[in-house]
Protein backbone atom coordinates (compact mmCIF):
# COMPACT_ATOMS: atom_id res chain seq x y z
CA UNK A 1 0.00 0.00 0.00
CA UNK A 2 1.48 3.62 -1.02
CA UNK A 3 0.72 6.46 0.21
CA UNK A 4 0.62 9.89 -1.82
CA UNK A 5 0.26 13.76 -0.85
CA UNK A 6 -3.22 15.62 -1.12
CA UNK A 7 -0.73 17.98 -2.58
CA UNK A 8 1.01 16.07 -5.29
CA UNK A 9 4.69 16.70 -4.78
CA UNK A 10 5.55 14.95 -1.58
CA UNK A 11 6.97 11.45 -2.08
CA UNK A 12 5.10 8.18 -2.35
CA UNK A 13 5.45 6.20 1.08
CA UNK A 14 4.74 3.09 2.63
CA UNK A 15 2.44 2.75 5.51
CA UNK A 16 5.36 3.10 8.55
CA UNK A 17 7.24 5.97 6.34
CA UNK A 18 3.81 7.96 6.44
CA UNK A 19 2.70 7.24 10.02
CA UNK A 20 6.43 7.99 11.40
CA UNK A 21 6.34 11.38 8.93
CA UNK A 22 3.26 12.80 9.84
CA UNK A 23 2.91 15.92 7.62
CA UNK A 24 4.48 15.51 3.77
CA UNK A 25 7.43 17.51 2.85
CA UNK A 26 4.72 19.51 0.60
CA UNK A 27 2.88 20.87 3.57
CA UNK A 28 -0.05 18.28 2.45
CA UNK A 29 -1.42 15.25 4.04
CA UNK A 30 -1.02 11.62 3.00
CA UNK A 31 -3.88 9.92 1.77
CA UNK A 32 -4.09 5.83 0.09
CA UNK A 33 -3.03 6.03 -3.29
CA UNK A 34 -6.29 4.07 -3.67
CA UNK A 35 -8.75 2.59 -1.38
CA UNK A 36 -9.06 -1.24 -0.66
CA UNK A 37 -12.52 -2.33 -0.80
CA UNK A 38 -14.24 -4.82 1.74
CA UNK A 39 -17.20 -6.97 -0.29
CA UNK A 40 -20.20 -7.69 1.98
CA UNK A 41 -19.53 -11.16 2.34
CA UNK A 42 -16.31 -9.79 3.90
CA UNK A 43 -18.74 -7.56 6.14
CA UNK A 44 -21.06 -9.67 6.96
CA UNK A 45 -17.92 -12.59 8.16
CA UNK A 46 -17.43 -10.14 10.74
CA UNK A 47 -20.94 -10.48 12.49
CA UNK A 48 -20.12 -11.20 16.11
CA UNK A 49 -16.54 -10.67 16.34
CA UNK A 50 -14.26 -9.10 18.95
CA UNK A 51 -13.54 -5.07 18.38
CA UNK A 52 -9.62 -6.67 18.44
CA UNK A 53 -10.77 -8.96 15.10
CA UNK A 54 -12.58 -6.31 13.59
CA UNK A 55 -9.48 -3.79 13.82
CA UNK A 56 -7.41 -6.41 12.33
CA UNK A 57 -9.91 -6.78 9.19
CA UNK A 58 -10.41 -3.22 8.71
CA UNK A 59 -6.73 -1.95 9.14
CA UNK A 60 -4.78 -4.66 7.76
CA UNK A 61 -5.34 -4.05 3.74
CA UNK A 62 -3.98 -0.39 5.04
CA UNK A 63 -0.61 -1.83 6.99
CA UNK A 64 0.70 -3.51 4.24
CA UNK A 65 4.00 -5.75 5.05
CA UNK A 66 5.40 -3.46 7.20
CA UNK A 67 4.35 -5.65 10.14
CA UNK A 68 3.18 -9.55 10.08
CA UNK A 69 0.13 -10.47 10.80
CA UNK A 70 0.74 -12.03 14.45
CA UNK A 71 2.93 -8.99 15.11
CA UNK A 72 -0.26 -6.17 14.08
CA UNK A 73 -2.78 -8.52 15.87
CA UNK A 74 -0.69 -8.76 19.07
CA UNK A 75 -0.22 -4.81 18.60
CA UNK A 76 -3.92 -4.28 18.40
CA UNK A 77 -4.45 -6.07 21.40
CA UNK A 78 -2.13 -4.34 23.74
CA UNK A 79 -3.67 -0.93 22.67
CA UNK A 80 -7.14 -1.59 23.55
CA UNK A 81 -6.35 -3.67 26.66
CA UNK A 82 -6.08 -0.71 29.19
CA UNK A 83 -9.67 0.13 27.80
CA UNK A 84 -12.40 -0.20 30.75
CA UNK A 85 -15.08 -2.01 29.03
CA UNK A 86 -14.85 -5.08 27.22
CA UNK A 87 -16.69 -3.82 23.94
CA UNK A 88 -14.13 -1.01 23.78
CA UNK A 89 -16.86 1.28 22.13
CA UNK A 90 -20.78 -0.09 23.23
CA UNK A 91 -23.56 1.16 21.36
CA UNK A 92 -26.04 2.68 23.69
CA UNK A 93 -29.74 3.36 22.70
CA UNK A 94 -31.12 6.96 23.54
CA UNK A 95 -34.23 6.72 21.44
CA UNK A 96 -35.83 3.88 19.04
CA UNK A 97 -34.04 4.74 16.52
CA UNK A 98 -30.69 6.95 17.95
CA UNK A 99 -28.02 5.20 19.07
CA UNK A 100 -24.94 6.31 21.24
CA UNK A 101 -21.31 4.85 20.57
CA UNK A 102 -19.46 5.87 23.63
CA UNK A 103 -15.76 6.44 22.92
CA UNK A 104 -14.83 7.41 26.19
CA UNK A 105 -13.88 4.04 27.75
CA UNK A 106 -9.83 4.49 26.69
CA UNK A 107 -7.42 5.40 29.36
CA UNK A 108 -7.43 9.53 29.46
CA UNK A 109 -11.76 9.84 28.90
CA UNK A 110 -11.83 10.93 25.22
CA UNK A 111 -12.15 8.93 21.51
CA UNK A 112 -8.46 10.07 20.50
CA UNK A 113 -7.22 6.89 22.95
CA UNK A 114 -8.77 5.16 20.03
CA UNK A 115 -6.08 6.00 17.50
CA UNK A 116 -3.12 7.35 19.64
CA UNK A 117 -3.04 4.19 22.08
CA UNK A 118 -2.68 1.73 18.63
CA UNK A 119 -0.48 4.78 17.30
CA UNK A 120 2.13 4.03 20.14
CA UNK A 121 2.47 0.65 20.30
CA UNK A 122 3.30 0.90 16.06
CA UNK A 123 5.65 3.55 16.89
CA UNK A 124 7.27 1.31 19.60
CA UNK A 125 7.48 -1.56 16.71
CA UNK A 126 8.88 -0.10 14.21
CA UNK A 127 11.32 1.97 16.22
CA UNK A 128 12.70 -0.74 17.75
CA UNK A 129 13.07 -2.62 14.59
CA UNK A 130 14.98 0.24 12.65
CA UNK A 131 17.01 0.90 16.32
CA UNK A 132 15.75 4.50 16.30
CA UNK A 133 14.11 6.76 18.45
CA UNK A 134 12.04 9.42 18.03
CA UNK A 135 11.26 13.33 19.84
CA UNK A 136 7.33 13.98 19.47
CA UNK A 137 6.02 17.04 20.05
CA UNK A 138 2.87 18.17 19.96
CA UNK A 139 0.35 21.00 21.09
CA UNK A 140 -3.17 20.23 23.05
CA UNK A 141 -6.28 22.44 23.52
CA UNK A 142 -6.51 19.21 26.31
CA UNK A 143 -7.32 15.74 24.92
CA UNK A 144 -4.67 15.23 22.31
CA UNK A 145 -2.01 16.11 24.88
CA UNK A 146 -3.48 14.01 27.39
CA UNK A 147 -4.01 11.18 25.05
CA UNK A 148 -0.59 10.66 23.59
CA UNK A 149 1.46 11.46 27.13
CA UNK A 150 -0.73 8.23 28.24
CA UNK A 151 0.27 6.17 24.63
CA UNK A 152 3.80 6.93 24.90
CA UNK A 153 4.73 6.89 28.58
CA UNK A 154 7.29 3.99 29.77
CA UNK A 155 7.83 3.66 25.55
CA UNK A 156 11.95 3.33 25.12
CA UNK A 157 11.97 4.11 21.20
CA UNK A 158 10.44 7.74 22.24
CA UNK A 159 10.36 11.05 24.14
CA UNK A 160 7.33 12.90 23.85
CA UNK A 161 6.67 16.84 24.72
CA UNK A 162 3.43 18.48 24.90
CA UNK A 163 2.77 22.35 24.86
CA UNK A 164 -0.35 23.12 26.08
CA UNK A 165 -1.08 26.46 27.28
CA UNK A 166 -1.31 27.16 30.63
CA UNK A 167 -3.87 27.85 32.90
CA UNK A 168 -6.22 27.39 29.91
CA UNK A 169 -7.03 23.59 29.93
CA UNK A 170 -9.63 21.92 32.59
CA UNK A 171 -8.10 20.69 35.55
CA UNK A 172 -8.61 17.11 34.30
CA UNK A 173 -7.26 17.54 31.41
CA UNK A 174 -4.01 19.20 32.95
CA UNK A 175 -4.13 16.58 35.76
CA UNK A 176 -3.66 13.96 33.27
CA UNK A 177 -0.82 15.43 31.31
CA UNK A 178 0.82 16.33 34.56
CA UNK A 179 0.70 13.46 36.73
CA UNK A 180 2.27 10.47 34.72
CA UNK A 181 5.98 9.87 36.19
CA UNK A 182 7.11 8.31 33.24
CA UNK A 183 11.05 9.74 32.41
CA UNK A 184 10.04 10.10 29.10
CA UNK A 185 7.37 12.32 29.36
CA UNK A 186 7.42 16.17 29.41
CA UNK A 187 4.30 18.41 29.90
CA UNK A 188 5.22 21.89 28.89
CA UNK A 189 2.63 24.68 30.30
CA UNK A 190 3.32 27.62 27.78
CA UNK A 191 2.84 31.10 27.90
CA UNK A 192 -0.28 31.82 25.56
CA UNK A 193 -3.27 30.26 24.23
CA UNK A 194 -3.67 27.17 22.16
CA UNK A 195 -2.84 28.81 18.85
CA UNK A 196 0.44 30.16 20.35
CA UNK A 197 1.38 26.28 21.28
CA UNK A 198 0.19 25.20 18.05
CA UNK A 199 2.51 28.16 16.20
CA UNK A 200 5.54 26.61 18.18
CA UNK A 201 4.72 23.87 17.03
CA UNK A 202 4.94 24.67 13.43
CA UNK A 203 8.01 26.49 13.70
CA UNK A 204 10.13 23.80 15.75
CA UNK A 205 9.04 21.42 12.14
CA UNK A 206 10.17 24.64 9.98
CA UNK A 207 13.40 24.71 11.96
CA UNK A 208 15.40 21.79 9.46
CA UNK A 209 18.33 21.42 11.55
CA UNK A 210 16.38 21.58 14.73
CA UNK A 211 13.93 18.89 13.17
CA UNK A 212 16.43 16.52 12.30
CA UNK A 213 19.05 16.45 15.05
CA UNK A 214 16.36 15.37 17.74
CA UNK A 215 14.27 13.31 14.87
CA UNK A 216 10.53 15.39 15.26
CA UNK A 217 7.67 13.32 14.73
CA UNK A 218 4.09 14.21 15.17
CA UNK A 219 1.16 12.43 16.05
CA UNK A 220 -1.52 14.87 15.85
CA UNK A 221 -4.94 14.64 14.26
CA UNK A 222 -3.44 14.30 10.45
CA UNK A 223 -1.24 11.34 11.22
CA UNK A 224 -2.58 9.17 8.85
CA UNK A 225 -2.64 6.15 11.44
CA UNK A 226 -4.99 8.07 13.30
CA UNK A 227 -7.72 8.31 10.95
CA UNK A 228 -7.60 4.58 10.13
CA UNK A 229 -7.71 3.58 13.59
CA UNK A 230 -10.82 5.45 13.54
CA UNK A 231 -12.38 3.62 10.77
CA UNK A 232 -13.02 0.30 12.69
CA UNK A 233 -15.58 2.22 15.24
CA UNK A 234 -17.55 2.88 12.21
CA UNK A 235 -17.72 -1.02 11.46
CA UNK A 236 -17.98 -2.39 14.37
CA UNK A 237 -21.00 -0.16 15.49
CA UNK A 238 -22.52 -0.66 11.78
CA UNK A 239 -22.09 -4.68 12.23
CA UNK A 240 -24.01 -4.48 15.84
CA UNK A 241 -26.90 -2.56 13.97
CA UNK A 242 -27.03 -4.96 11.68
CA UNK A 243 -24.36 -4.50 8.38
CA UNK A 244 -24.59 -5.29 5.77
CA UNK A 245 -28.02 -6.21 5.39
CA UNK A 246 -28.94 -2.86 7.35
CA UNK A 247 -27.77 0.76 6.20
CA UNK A 248 -27.13 2.87 9.06
CA UNK A 249 -26.47 6.63 9.37
CA UNK A 250 -23.85 8.47 11.58
CA UNK A 251 -23.86 12.08 13.28
CA UNK A 252 -19.66 13.11 14.33
CA UNK A 253 -19.21 16.19 16.58
CA UNK A 254 -16.11 17.59 14.81
CA UNK A 255 -13.54 20.28 14.70
CA UNK A 256 -10.68 18.94 12.76
CA UNK A 257 -12.56 16.73 10.44
CA UNK A 258 -10.71 13.47 11.33
CA UNK A 259 -13.24 11.47 13.13
CA UNK A 260 -16.08 12.11 10.43
CA UNK A 261 -12.91 11.45 7.83
CA UNK A 262 -12.67 8.37 9.55
CA UNK A 263 -17.17 7.55 8.45
CA UNK A 264 -16.18 8.30 5.02
CA UNK A 265 -13.42 5.99 4.67
CA UNK A 266 -15.67 3.41 5.88
CA UNK A 267 -18.25 3.88 3.50
CA UNK A 268 -15.47 4.44 0.53
CA UNK A 269 -14.38 1.20 1.52
CA UNK A 270 -17.89 -0.53 1.20
CA UNK A 271 -19.85 0.19 4.60
CA UNK A 272 -23.48 1.07 3.37
CA UNK A 273 -23.72 4.28 4.87
CA UNK A 274 -26.73 6.86 4.80
CA UNK A 275 -25.73 10.10 5.80
CA UNK A 276 -22.07 11.01 7.62
CA UNK A 277 -23.45 14.17 9.23
CA UNK A 278 -20.76 16.83 10.68
CA UNK A 279 -21.79 18.53 13.25
CA UNK A 280 -20.12 21.52 14.34
CA UNK A 281 -20.63 24.06 17.34
CA UNK A 282 -20.53 27.83 16.92
CA UNK A 283 -17.05 27.69 15.23
CA UNK A 284 -19.12 25.99 12.55
CA UNK A 285 -16.54 26.29 9.16
CA UNK A 286 -17.47 22.89 8.40
CA UNK A 287 -21.16 23.77 8.16
CA UNK A 288 -20.80 26.74 6.48
CA UNK A 289 -18.62 25.64 3.44
CA UNK A 290 -20.90 22.44 3.26
CA UNK A 291 -23.95 24.35 3.28
CA UNK A 292 -22.81 27.40 1.28
CA UNK A 293 -19.67 26.18 -0.48
CA UNK A 294 -18.07 28.98 0.97
CA UNK A 295 -14.44 28.18 3.10
CA UNK A 296 -13.71 31.12 4.85
CA UNK A 297 -11.83 31.27 8.74
CA UNK A 298 -13.60 33.45 11.26
CA UNK A 299 -12.36 34.43 14.91
CA UNK A 300 -12.21 31.32 17.38
CA UNK A 301 -15.04 32.01 19.69
CA UNK A 302 -14.31 29.85 22.72
CA UNK A 303 -17.23 27.76 23.57
CA UNK A 304 -18.62 24.77 26.26
CA UNK A 305 -17.23 22.20 23.88
CA UNK A 306 -12.91 23.28 23.65
CA UNK A 307 -12.17 20.15 21.60
CA UNK A 308 -14.53 21.51 18.84
CA UNK A 309 -12.95 25.25 18.90
CA UNK A 310 -11.38 25.07 15.54
CA UNK A 311 -11.25 27.30 12.64
CA UNK A 312 -9.20 25.37 10.23
CA UNK A 313 -9.98 21.93 9.77
CA UNK A 314 -7.20 20.05 8.55
CA UNK A 315 -8.25 17.03 8.01
CA UNK A 316 -10.99 18.15 4.98
CA UNK A 317 -7.84 18.99 2.84
CA UNK A 318 -8.39 14.91 2.59
CA UNK A 319 -12.04 15.11 1.09
CA UNK A 320 -11.24 18.38 -0.62
CA UNK A 321 -8.80 16.06 -2.35
CA UNK A 322 -11.22 13.54 -3.43
CA UNK A 323 -13.99 16.32 -4.10
CA UNK A 324 -11.21 17.78 -6.77
CA UNK A 325 -10.82 14.85 -8.80
CA UNK A 326 -7.29 13.81 -6.28
CA UNK A 327 -5.96 17.22 -8.84
CA UNK A 328 -3.08 17.92 -5.49
CA UNK A 329 -2.29 21.57 -7.68
CA UNK A 330 -5.84 22.55 -7.19
CA UNK A 331 -5.39 21.83 -3.69
CA UNK A 332 -2.54 23.58 -3.58
CA UNK A 333 -4.16 26.79 -4.30
CA UNK A 334 -7.08 26.38 -2.44
CA UNK A 335 -5.39 26.36 0.57
CA UNK A 336 -2.63 28.83 -0.61
CA UNK A 337 -6.12 31.20 -0.77
CA UNK A 338 -6.81 29.99 2.67
CA UNK A 339 -3.48 31.66 4.46
CA UNK A 340 -3.62 34.70 2.01
CA UNK A 341 -7.03 35.88 1.61
CA UNK A 342 -8.60 34.12 4.98
CA UNK A 343 -10.71 31.57 2.66
CA UNK A 344 -11.91 30.27 -0.95
CA UNK A 345 -15.05 29.33 -2.67
CA UNK A 346 -16.37 25.83 -3.93
CA UNK A 347 -17.42 25.39 -7.44
CA UNK A 348 -20.76 23.66 -8.02
CA UNK A 349 -19.31 20.27 -8.93
CA UNK A 350 -16.56 19.82 -5.92
CA UNK A 351 -19.91 21.07 -3.92
CA UNK A 352 -22.00 18.33 -5.09
CA UNK A 353 -19.46 15.77 -4.72
CA UNK A 354 -18.47 16.66 -0.94
CA UNK A 355 -22.78 16.80 -0.52
CA UNK A 356 -22.95 12.66 -1.53
CA UNK A 357 -21.36 11.89 1.81
CA UNK A 358 -21.87 14.55 4.26
CA UNK A 359 -24.21 16.67 5.28
CA UNK A 360 -24.00 19.18 8.29
CA UNK A 361 -25.35 21.56 10.67
CA UNK A 362 -24.43 23.52 14.33
CA UNK A 363 -25.45 23.70 17.88
CA UNK A 364 -25.49 26.92 19.89
CA UNK A 365 -24.42 26.93 23.47
CA UNK A 366 -27.52 26.95 24.71
CA UNK A 367 -28.89 24.42 22.55
CA UNK A 368 -25.69 22.25 23.91
CA UNK A 369 -26.78 22.71 27.33
CA UNK A 370 -30.29 22.13 26.73
CA UNK A 371 -29.22 18.72 25.14
CA UNK A 372 -27.34 17.75 27.96
CA UNK A 373 -30.38 18.69 30.64
CA UNK A 374 -33.07 16.70 28.27
CA UNK A 375 -30.75 13.85 27.30
CA UNK A 376 -29.93 13.49 31.34
CA UNK A 377 -33.89 13.34 31.95
CA UNK A 378 -34.85 11.32 29.27
CA UNK A 379 -32.34 8.42 29.47
CA UNK A 380 -30.43 8.96 32.78
CA UNK A 381 -27.52 9.11 29.81
CA UNK A 382 -25.36 12.27 30.49
CA UNK A 383 -23.36 13.64 27.70
CA UNK A 384 -20.20 15.54 27.52
CA UNK A 385 -20.36 18.62 25.57
CA UNK A 386 -19.10 17.77 22.46
CA UNK A 387 -21.68 14.84 22.33
CA UNK A 388 -24.12 16.85 23.03
CA UNK A 389 -23.89 18.81 20.10
CA UNK A 390 -23.84 15.41 17.80
CA UNK A 391 -26.86 14.63 19.61
CA UNK A 392 -28.80 17.65 18.69
CA UNK A 393 -27.62 18.15 15.35
CA UNK A 394 -28.57 14.40 14.65
CA UNK A 395 -32.01 15.10 16.28
CA UNK A 396 -32.23 18.09 14.00
CA UNK A 397 -31.47 15.52 11.03
CA UNK A 398 -34.34 13.26 9.45
CA UNK A 399 -33.28 9.75 9.81
CA UNK A 400 -37.04 7.84 10.30
CA UNK A 401 -35.96 4.57 8.61
CA UNK A 402 -32.33 4.28 8.79
CA UNK A 403 -30.64 3.77 12.12
CA UNK A 404 -28.83 7.12 14.00
CA UNK A 405 -25.30 6.36 15.43
CA UNK A 406 -23.93 9.53 16.81
CA UNK A 407 -20.34 9.49 18.58
CA UNK A 408 -19.62 10.43 22.23
CA UNK A 409 -16.12 11.76 22.13
CA UNK A 410 -15.45 11.97 25.61
CA UNK A 411 -16.70 11.45 28.92
CA UNK A 412 -18.81 13.83 31.08
CA UNK A 413 -16.51 14.09 34.02
CA UNK A 414 -13.89 15.64 31.81
CA UNK A 415 -15.87 18.61 31.66
CA UNK A 416 -17.69 18.34 35.16
CA UNK A 417 -18.58 22.00 35.29
CA UNK A 418 -20.88 21.97 31.90
CA UNK A 419 -22.18 19.03 32.72
CA UNK A 420 -23.40 20.49 36.24
CA UNK A 421 -24.47 23.84 34.75
CA UNK A 422 -26.72 21.77 32.16
CA UNK A 423 -28.12 19.10 34.49
CA UNK A 424 -27.41 20.06 38.21
CA UNK A 425 -25.64 16.62 38.43
CA UNK A 426 -21.57 16.69 38.90
CA UNK A 427 -20.31 13.91 37.00
CA UNK A 428 -17.57 11.34 39.08
CA UNK A 429 -14.52 10.42 37.80
CA UNK A 430 -14.42 6.28 36.84
CA UNK A 431 -12.73 4.34 39.83
CA UNK A 432 -9.35 4.05 38.60
CA UNK A 433 -8.78 7.86 38.17
CA UNK A 434 -10.44 8.88 41.25
CA UNK A 435 -7.37 9.78 42.69
CA UNK A 436 -6.65 12.36 40.07
CA UNK A 437 -7.22 14.94 42.24
CA UNK A 438 -4.61 14.10 44.89
CA UNK A 439 -1.30 12.82 42.47
CA UNK A 440 1.66 15.28 42.27
CA UNK A 441 1.90 16.89 39.58
CA UNK A 442 5.40 17.78 36.99
CA UNK A 443 5.12 20.50 34.46
CA UNK A 444 7.93 22.74 32.99
CA UNK A 445 6.59 26.68 32.25
CA UNK A 446 7.83 27.82 29.72
CA UNK A 447 8.06 31.51 27.53
CA UNK A 448 6.19 31.39 24.44
CA UNK A 449 9.63 31.57 22.69
CA UNK A 450 11.01 29.20 20.09
CA UNK A 451 14.47 29.14 21.21
CA UNK A 452 13.68 28.43 24.99
CA UNK A 453 11.31 25.44 24.19
CA UNK A 454 14.03 23.82 21.72
CA UNK A 455 16.77 23.77 24.49
CA UNK A 456 14.14 22.59 26.79
CA UNK A 457 13.54 19.70 24.37
CA UNK A 458 17.35 18.87 23.45
CA UNK A 459 18.55 19.16 27.63
CA UNK A 460 15.42 16.89 28.30
CA UNK A 461 16.15 14.12 25.58
CA UNK A 462 19.85 13.74 26.63
CA UNK A 463 19.11 13.41 30.68
C1 LIG B 1 -10.73 16.11 19.44
C2 LIG B 1 -12.13 16.08 19.91
C3 LIG B 1 -13.20 16.34 19.04
C4 LIG B 1 -13.00 16.73 17.59
O1 LIG B 1 -12.49 15.69 16.83
P1 LIG B 1 -11.86 15.93 15.38
O2 LIG B 1 -11.29 14.64 14.96
O3 LIG B 1 -10.86 17.00 15.56
O4 LIG B 1 -12.96 16.36 14.51
C5 LIG B 1 -14.49 16.22 19.55
N1 LIG B 1 -14.71 15.91 20.84
C6 LIG B 1 -13.70 15.67 21.70
C7 LIG B 1 -14.02 15.33 23.11
C8 LIG B 1 -12.38 15.74 21.27
O5 LIG B 1 -11.38 15.50 22.13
Amino acid sequence: MKYISTRGSAPELGFEDTMLTGLARDGGLYVPKSIPKLSQADIRAMTGLSYEEIAFRVMRPFVGDGFSEEEFFEIIQRSYAGFRHSARAPLVQLQSNHFLLELFHGPTLAFKDFAMQLIGQMFQVALRRREEHVTIVGATSGDTGSAAIEAFRGLDAVDVFILYPHDRVSEVQRRQMTTPKDSNVHALAVDGHFDDCQARLKDMFNDFDFRDSVRLASVNSINWARVLAQVVYYFSSALSLGAPDRPVSFTVPTGNFGDVFAGYIAKRMGLHIDQLVVATNQNDILHRCLSTGKYQKNMVLPSLSPSMDIQVSSNFERALFDAYDRDGSAVSRAMEALSHKGGFSLSQGVSEKLGQYFSSNSASEEETLATIKNCFAKTGELLCPHSAIGVNVAEKSRFAETPMITLATAHPAKFPDVVEKASNLRPALPERMADLYERSERLIRVENDLIKLEEIVKERIKA
